[in-house]
């Protein structure tokens, strides 16, 4: 069989058309309007109403580095929490190639036709496309990006992991008041943010592909024991028996892992995203997975384990900001980093310092 990718409608460009006369002025300033800033509580109206353009202006906000931007987000959650937590949320990992776009459009195309509403979120650190491109992203996600019922938003801009997560894990409160019911959760499985990603989701699938005979191979143990369902994707063509093959390779594999937490015996399934076969499987294997952790007990737990996990990451991020830009430390930590290479000081009485210097500058007294 032709291989998809030599499939003209499979371009991975895809050229628009252009508009013939663009205006060069921006609509707002010709029609002498700024765009309107809104107080919390509108901004939670809007949200609450499904309305995505204040959505996605409240995630701006939350995604900002101003501190303005920060209270003004940090208001909207707040006011927010009470409508959020009724959702799926699924967190979606695989190597670059894995699939992980054909497979979201083939999902979303699929939670569509039930009737969801579901919101497509990323974590994503370190690459290109976290500078925020939209477009980028509808393109990769050719069908669901028309579809009124569904949210595409980009990794929030490149920074340390936990900050990103943590916008990340904050939009979903908002997707949530907005009605989304289904939330994607997509990381590329490189790296550390799987574990990321699975603080703040109830199922964690793994995308996998057949591979040339050692299918286990370069697969970090610690992301297959993480996950509730490994899917095998391109599972079509001559890649069929393959994929089958792979499927019991990982059964075998999972096997000898100790059971999980939750009491769920993870499942492996293959499907093919491009030809959207094998999907309506996935999603029942996730939502029985749903019902069984409802019914044990495990969901809710999970998710006060999570939101523990955060109150805590919160805190060190919190406390760590602080720190640094405490500008007594600041002035300091050169010089206290030069001691300690020329071994002057050791690292644990200049810790210490700095510490003490933070502590009595901030009005707490020093720990002796
Ligand atoms: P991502 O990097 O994980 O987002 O992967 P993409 O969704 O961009 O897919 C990578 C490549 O895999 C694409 O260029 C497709 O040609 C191919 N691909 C994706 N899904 C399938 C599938 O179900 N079958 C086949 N044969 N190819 C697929």
């Amino acid at each position: 069989m032709e291989h998809p990718e030599n499939d003209e409608l499979y371009k991975g460009l895809k050229v628009n058309k252009g508009v013939a006369n663009v205006s060069s002025v921006s609509p707002y300033l010709k029609r002498g309007l700024r765009r309107r800033e809104y107080t919390p509580s509108e901004y939670v109206e809007g949200i609450l109403r499904g309305d995505i353009t204040i959505l996605s202006q409240a995630v701006t906000l939350v995604e900002s580095m101003k501190r303005e931007h920060q209270q003004l987000a940090q208001e909207i959650i707040e006011k927010s929490l009470p409508y959020a937590g009724k959702s799926v949320r699924i967190g979606i990992t695989g190597v670059p190639g894995a699939g992980k776009s054909t497979s979201i459009d083939a999902f979303g195309m699929h939670l569509m036709h039930e009737g969801r509403k579901l919101a497509v979120l990323a974590i994503d650190p370190s690459s290109e496309r976290s500078k925020g491109s939209i477009l980028g992203d509808k393109t990769r996600m050719e069908d669901l990006s028309r579809e009124k019922n569904a949210f595409i938003r980009p990794s929030p801009a490149a920074g340390s992991l936990g900050g990103v997560a943590r916008k990340t894990r904050e939009t979903i409160v908002l997707c949530e008041a907005a009605g989304f019911d289904t939330i994607f959760v997509e990381t590329v499985g490189v790296g550390q943010s799987e574990t990321a990603v699975h603080s703040m989701v109830d199922f964690f699938l793994l995308i996998q592909l057949a591979g040339t005979g050692d299918e286990l191979q370069g697969i970090k143990r610690g992301i297959m024991e993480m996950a509730d369902g490994i899917v095998i994707n391109k599972a079509d063509g001559d890649n069929m028996e393959k994929a089958r093959l792979a499927a019991s390779q990982f059964r075998n594999a999972l096997h000898l892992f100790p059971p999980a937490d939750s009491g769920w015996t993870p499942q492996v399934l293959t499907y093919s995203g491009y030809y959207r076969t094998g999907i309506r499987e996935i999603w029942k294997m996730i939502g029985d997975y749903v019902s069984f952790t409802k019914q044990n007990g495990y969901f809710a737990y999970k998710r006060n384990e999570q939101s523990k996990y955060w109150m805590y990451e919160s805190i060190h991020d919190t406390l760590k900001e602080a720190f640094y830009h405490n500008p007594s430390v600041a002035g300091m930590l050169e010089e206290t980093e030069k001691q300690v290479l020329k071994n002057e000081i050791s690292s644990f009485v200049a810790a210490k310092r700095m510490i003490d210097l933070f502590l009595s500058t901030s009005g707490v007294k020093p720990i002796h």
